[in-house]
């Protein structure tokens, strides 16, 4: 869809206007780092703002921890506190367009990929907790005759909420929805690139709702300075992270240092999807895979980053892959007819064209992609073509590390021991793929895939009910479900003599 002019408008102008974090029910103007936010795919400046200073930081860490004490939303009946979760997700639904468009903006995907993949679930996320309010039940253990004992499951306290920039709102809501279902108050920190979208979400859900100040406040900055001075704190009772796996072993690591705290790590990935020689609907299965690997410009933690392929169909495969690349439109992000937007911001582009640099240094067969020609629409930007290398060495760094870009690495296989060998030589263990006809390889390679998630015949599959997470060094703890339940509450166990 176009991008209506007045609309474009009302948020160029709403850019211009100062942006603060918030804090115990104030908008509050920040007294530390100031940050420069660039439009990444015209390299234009987008707005400034200024990070908190830690003091700041400690204070929305109090006002957190005073209104945890007072439970004053927690308190609230569960039907209450289940309708006011509905009305956010009705805040992001209402306002979808332009909270699409400021995503759109800061982060370089598509209008359309913004629209489609990030806005509807941001919003279905908050109907899906809303649900779980009055709906997570205690137990009672089987104790001796004589007495009883029940268990309670109860909320954590202060939850530091820190998420990265490739989807800034969605991957918030995920964390934010189930936060509050299940009675925690936050302080979510965005990704000091893409905080606008949540920004903005935070003046709408001001102005609409009258929310018991301290329950959710917004800490804008950076990360090695406010993200870091939020997990040294001592009243964060829990740390919920997605992001890097670097980033992800420095907060488990603050958080042993003078404290012990539960973590939810959601970390980096490798993952790869693997195609046996009776892969059902071949052409299908290419389209798919393709798609989840390329859209969002790769900038997915669990895309398929390395394709396995049986010898037997390798050529084929390759050949309707590199097809599709080369008719992949890059540009604007703004224009519904580009397919692939900008990289979300310089340092990354640099270390995706270091990638790149790589790959020709140690002679990988690039069967397309690469940098475009700097002209027409892409001129200026962040942009990397989808870009595909034949029969790599599974051991070089392109076919190790995480490059969270178009960068897909093929690798043909004969035996089914070969094809799991080279699906878990990574140290990353987020997702994983398979297409086969075969029902006892499917559920026999389903067990041997060192993943948190298995995808069999459809790579990418995703629903609130279904748990997300990874294994290895992509991450701790699983998300969605009853799992973010779980991980945002604790056990207390009562036992009575009788
Ligand atoms: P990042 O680790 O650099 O930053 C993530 C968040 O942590 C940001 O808000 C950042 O400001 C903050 N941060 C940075 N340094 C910090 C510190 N020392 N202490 C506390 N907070 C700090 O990640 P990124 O570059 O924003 O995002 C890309 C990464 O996120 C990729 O590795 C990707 O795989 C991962 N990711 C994982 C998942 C998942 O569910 N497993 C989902 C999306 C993205």
């Amino acid at each position: 869809m176009q991008v209506p002019p007045e609309l474009l408008q009302r948020v160029q102008k709403w850019l211009r206007q100062e942006k603060k974090s918030y804090i115990n029910g104030q908008w509050v103007r920040g007294e530390g780092k100031g940050i420069t936010l660039y439009n990444p795919a015209t390299e234009e400046v987008l707005c400034e703002y200024a990070g908190l200073s830690e003091a700041q930081l400690n204070d929305a860490i109090e006002a957190a921890d005073t209104e945890f004490k007072k439970q004053t939303f927690g308190n609230l009946p569960a039907r209450d506190r289940a309708v006011l979760l509905r009305k956010m997700g009705d805040i992001v639904r209402r306002n979808t367009q332009e909270l699409a468009l400021i995503e759109t903006l800061q982060n370089g995907k598509t209008f359309v990929e913004s629209l489609g993949d990030d806005l509807p679930d941001s919003a279905d996320v908050f109907d899906y907790y809303a649900g779980w309010t009055d709906k997570f039940y205690g137990e009672v253990s089987p104790t001796g005759a004589g007495t009883l004992n029940y268990i309670l499951r109860e909320p954590l306290g202060v939850c530091g909420l820190i998420v990265p920039w490739n989807f800034p709102l969605l991957l918030t809501m995920w964390k934010l929805a189930p936060a509050l279902a299940t009675n925690n108050t936050v302080v979510v920190k965005p990704s000091s690139y893409t905080p606008l979208s949540f920004i903005r979400f935070m003046e709408l859900l001001d102005a609409e709702l009258q929310l018991p100040p301290g329950l959710i406040n917004m800490v804008l900055g950076q990360g090695s300075l406010v993200g870091n001075a939020l997990t040294a704190s001592p009243k964060v009772a829990k740390i919920s992270f997605t992001g890097s796996t670097e980033v992800g072993k420095k907060i488990m690591e603050g958080s042993g240092k003078n404290h012990l705290r539960p973590l939810s790590l959601e970390l980096g990935g490798k993952s790869p999807c693997i195609f046996f020689e009776d892969t059902p609907n071949l052409d299908a299965a290419i389209a798919r895979a393709y798609q989840v690997m390329f859209s969002q410009k790769g900038e997915k933690c669990s895309e398929p980053t390395r394709f396995i392929i049986h010898r037997s169909i390798y050529k084929k495969v390759a050949d309707a892959l590199v097809e599709r690349a080369k008719a992949y439109r890059l540009g604007n992000p703004l224009d519904p007819n580009t397919q692939q937007g900008a990289q979300c911001h310089k340092q990354h582009f640099a270390s995706i064209c270091n990638y790149l640099e790589e790959g020709e240094r140690i002679g990988l067969k690039r069967l397309c992609g690469g940098l475009p020609a700097k002209a027409g629409d892409l001129a200026k930007g962040y942009y990397v073509l989808p870009t595909i290398y034949d029969n790599v060495d599974p051991n070089c760094r392109l076919a190790q590390e995480e490059i969270f870009g178009p960068l897909l690495c093929l690798f043909p296989f004969e035996t089914d021991e070969e094809a799991i060998a080279l699906a878990n030589n990574t140290p990353y263990g987020l997702a994983a793929g398979l297409y086969t006809a075969n029902i006892s390889r499917a559920h026999t390679l389903a067990r041997e895939l060192q993943a948190g998630q298995i995808f069999i015949n459809k790579y990418g599959q995703y629903d609130f009910a279904a748990p997300f997470g990874g294994t290895k060094q992509s991450g701790l703890g699983r998300e969605m479900g009853v799992h973010s339940i779980e991980a945002f509450t604790q056990v207390k166990s009562v036992l009575i003599q009788l």
